[in-house]
């Protein structure tokens, strides 16, 4: 510990001539990152050393999204220096939270999908296993939301300003990276030979994030590559009078690392995505294969030194690219060179939803990547073939690759790879008898479930430390270690004192929001009401909407109906897609509600809603730890897992939930008697679309939704009104909000109940936490390591 207080001190003294006492924040914020990320790079160095000597098997995790949140207190954290490095700053008058708040969030993806790689790196690297992350160093990440009039403002998040000192920059590792121009295919003495010319070539530089462990010997890395020009080139071009090819270059290399796509749903900016993705999975494969082949000498062993995991289709230009490699540049057949490639990758599937499934023109893929393109033209013949061998050419229309002259990615990651997974019980039984029931009849064994995991350490025992302590005395530290040791919690179900102390922390965590909701907002809550939260990315099938509408109907109950509930705040915080509207105009919504009850003398004394501004890691850090309840309530088969839920659950707060994703998996950890189930089952919901879906009926059979949705058109606080919303729900409501709304409010009822009879409320969110061990992400990537991956932990 001396050594990073002198570490901190000399930084500052050859950075800025300053002594600590003359430092600034910012000065101080730049030491503590700089040397946090020096001392991890210093105990890299002893690892990667070990696992040269072991020889022992990898896992590339690849993705096009990392949600990593801030890394400077998880850090400190994990290397066990945290409390050492706050009193050395009180010594000296420095709060280590205000220096904590100057790390933006490395906003590289979305919502759960990048959480979840994020989430895994580091479980992953507090089990000591060796394992790299690979994505996109985007200039502009995840776009910084401001709430303006209700309506939500895109604004760029410059990240790297204050986040680039965590960051190693590796030149000494470039890869070159080639698009457009035209193969040529020929016949040599070592059979066929594939020109490529005219192509324009972008090098990938590469930057290294460190991922610390939790008391562990690993430190990982999160490789992220950035574009840029490839000078030498450009050059050539140059001085062959080409101008204008020189500067196309340098336009591509630009665009490519700029900015994330803000669409975690579908894609925009087609031409440019397949770029990102071509452009991180092959500097990624190169690098792999590349130093494969200086340990070995030979490719021929690849599948036993390394698994690629495919996080969702983004990633699936790896099986050609892999294919392109092998043959192309170290001359395997493509007989041998497919052996290698459906021994080494194993795909992950996060999605259902057709529209979600990503397929690329042929028209529009081909030119950028014809080389690639002739690949997956090979493969999905070969396919096509063996499936007419084995009788199963009816199935094509499913099964092809290719198809109408799309690219079908799932297709090629399922042929592909050796393992695919889906996310929850649930969502795998879809995937299995019906998204891929073709697939899963001609490749028996190839489908198999993980379910997703989130990394207690962050959820738990960084974003609620009082918890954690009082978990801490009360059980051991087991279980920050092994979550399932948190099961011993259940001993204390009916000990009044426990269920007091824990109702006490609760108290606490929301105080904390309280005030954050005040400093946001301007508007003060009742720290005793029910905290009801709903946070995740805005979109229909997760149905901020429903919640809305029962928020109009205890409204309209209160203000004529002579309704006096339990004091209830809503909070909400969502980021909508930016050229999403229907789901901006429910954010509006929301924000609408929230205005016109903070001016009702009457309504505001029972119930609130607050709709927090820009949903990141760092903000639901503060959010999940007050939560009371937790709103689980997609149109059930639409949520592949969540991990919100899970989140929320380790943080004692009840669900309200319906039967989809991991929430399955939740009532079957807690029973009936610890969760609020309500709504149509997966099957249910099949057979009222098979039926004919017919919202209107709803509207017009039950007086609440009619006397709610009349109400709502009258709502009008600033000239905005909502007739457009009435509508789509009384006659289109594609995720049948209007089908679940009486179920949902009775079971909201239930809810409002349970919170009134303290004693068994506590001892509810008690056996939510004791329960939540399965939900480790450590638990889930074990079944990778061991069950997908082969893998074994650093050194053994
Ligand atoms: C966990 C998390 C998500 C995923 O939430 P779901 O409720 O599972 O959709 C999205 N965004 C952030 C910032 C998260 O931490």
């Amino acid at each position: 510990m001396n050594h990073m207080t002198k570490d901190i001190e000399q930084y500052l003294q050859t950075k800025f001539g300053n002594s600590l006492e003359d430092s600034n924040e910012r000065q101080l914020y730049q030491a503590l990152m700089a040397e946090t990320r020096n001392r991890l790079s210093k105990k890299r160095y002893d690892y990667t050393k070990k696992l040269k000597e072991s020889g022992q098997k990898q896992a590339y995790y690849m993705s096009m999204e990392f949600l990593v949140g801030r890394t400077l207190r998880n850090n400190l954290f994990n290397l066990g220096i945290e409390d050492e490095v706050r009193s050395f700053l009180a010594e000296k008058n420095f709060d280590l939270d205000r220096i904590y708040d100057m790390e933006p969030d490395p906003g590289l993806g979305n919502g759960g999908l990048g959480r979840l790689a994020s989430c895994y790196l580091d479980a992953l690297t507090s089990n000591d296993y060796p394992v790299t992350g690979f994505s996109i160093l985007y200039e502009f990440g995840i776009f910084k939301q401001v709430i303006a009039n209700g309506w939500q403002q895109e604004y760029p998040d410059n990240w790297l300003g204050m986040g680039q000192y965590g960051l190693v920059h590796r030149s000494d590792e470039e890869i070159e990276i080639k698009f457009y121009g035209k193969t040529e295919e020929h016949w040599t003495n070592e059979g066929l030979k594939v020109n490529y010319e005219d192509y324009k070539s972008i090098i990938a530089e590469p930057y290294d994030l460190m991922i610390s462990g939790y008391k562990s010997e690993a430190v990982n890395v999160l490789r992220l590559w950035k574009s840029k020009a490839n000078a030498g080139f450009d050059m050539k071009l140059f001085e062959r009078g080409e101008y204008a090819r020189s500067s196309e270059s340098e336009a591509i290399a630009e665009s490519i690392s700029k900015l994330l796509y803000p669409a975690d749903d579908n894609n925009e900016g087609k031409a440019l995505r397949i770029k990102q993705q071509y452009f991180f999975t092959s500097a990624s494969l190169q690098q792999i294969v590349k130093n494969h082949y200086k340990t070995y000498g030979s490719l021929d062993n690849l599948a036993d030194k390394a698994a690629i995991h495919i996080n969702d289709t983004h990633p699936s230009m790896c099986i050609p690219e892999m294919m392109r490699i092998l043959m192309d540049d170290y001359n395997y057949s493509w007989e041998k060179a497919w052996e290698i490639t459906i021994k080494v990758f194993a795909y992950t599937n996060h999605t259902i939803m057709a529209e979600a499934l990503e397929k690329w023109s042929v028209d529009l893929f081909a030119p950028i990547l014809p080389r690639i393109y002739t690949i997956i033209r090979e493969i999905n013949n070969r396919f096509c073939q063996y499936c007419n061998e084995i009788g199963a050419a009816s199935d094509l229309e499913s099964m092809s690759i290719i198809h109408n002259n799309m690219i079908r990615m799932a297709n090629l990651c399922i042929v592909g790879s050796y393992n695919v997974n889906g996310v929850s019980g649930l969502h795998t039984d879809i995937l299995k008898a019906d998204t891929f029931e073709a697939f899963n009849r001609i490749y028996p064994g190839k489908f198999n479930n993980v379910t997703n995991g989130i990394a207690h350490r962050r959820w738990l025992g960084q974003a609620n430390p009082e918890l954690t302590n009082y978990l801490n005395g009360l059980l051991g530290g087991d279980f920050i270690k092994d979550l399932s040791n948190i099961e011993e919690l259940l001993k204390y179900a009916d000990d009044k004192t426990v269920l007091a102390d824990l109702e006490k922390i609760k108290y606490t965590k929301k105080e904390q929001l309280a005030k954050y909701i005040k400093d946001a907002n301007g508007i003060n809550v009742d720290i005793n009401s029910i905290f009801d939260v709903q946070v995740k990315r805005l979109h229909e099938y997760k149905r901020q909407l429903l919640n809305a509408l029962h928020i109009v109907y205890l409204y309209r109950q209160i203000k004529f109906n002579g309704l006096r509930p339990r004091p209830r705040t809503f909070i909400f915080a969502a980021k909508a897609s930016s050229g999403y509207v229907m789901a901006k105009n429910i954010i509006k919504f929301i924000c609408t509600l929230s205005d016109m009850i903070e001016a009702d003398p009457l309504v505001r004394n029972y119930i609130k809603v607050v709709f927090l501004e820009d949903y990141r890691v760092t903000l639901a850090e503060i959010i999940i730890p007050g939560a009371n309840v937790s709103e689980q309530i997609s149109q059930a088969g639409k949520e592949a897992s969540g991990t919100g839920n899970m989140k929320l659950m380790l943080n004692g707060a009840l669900t309200i939930g319906t039967l989809d994703g991991a929430n399955v998996e939740i009532h079957d950890a807690v029973g009936d008697d610890n969760m609020f189930l309500f709504g149509l089952k997966t099957p249910e919901v099949n057979d009222l679309y098979a039926k004919g879906y017919r919202p209107r009926d709803y509207y017009e059979r039950v007086p609440e939704i009619k006397e709610t949705l009349d109400f709502m058109r009258t709502i009008n606080v600033d000239g905005t009104r909502f007739d457009n919303l009435v509508d789509y729900l009384i006659n289109q409501d594609p995720y049948m909000c209007l089908a679940d709304f009486e179920s949902y409010v009775n079971k909201q009822k239930e809810v409002e109940e349970a919170y009134g009879d303290k004693d068994r409320w506590n001892r509810m969110s008690l056996v939510n936490i004791a329960k939540s061990g399965i939900f480790s992400a450590d638990r889930a990537t074990q079944e990778y390591t061991d069950g997908i991956w082969h893998i074994a932990r650093a050194g053994r």
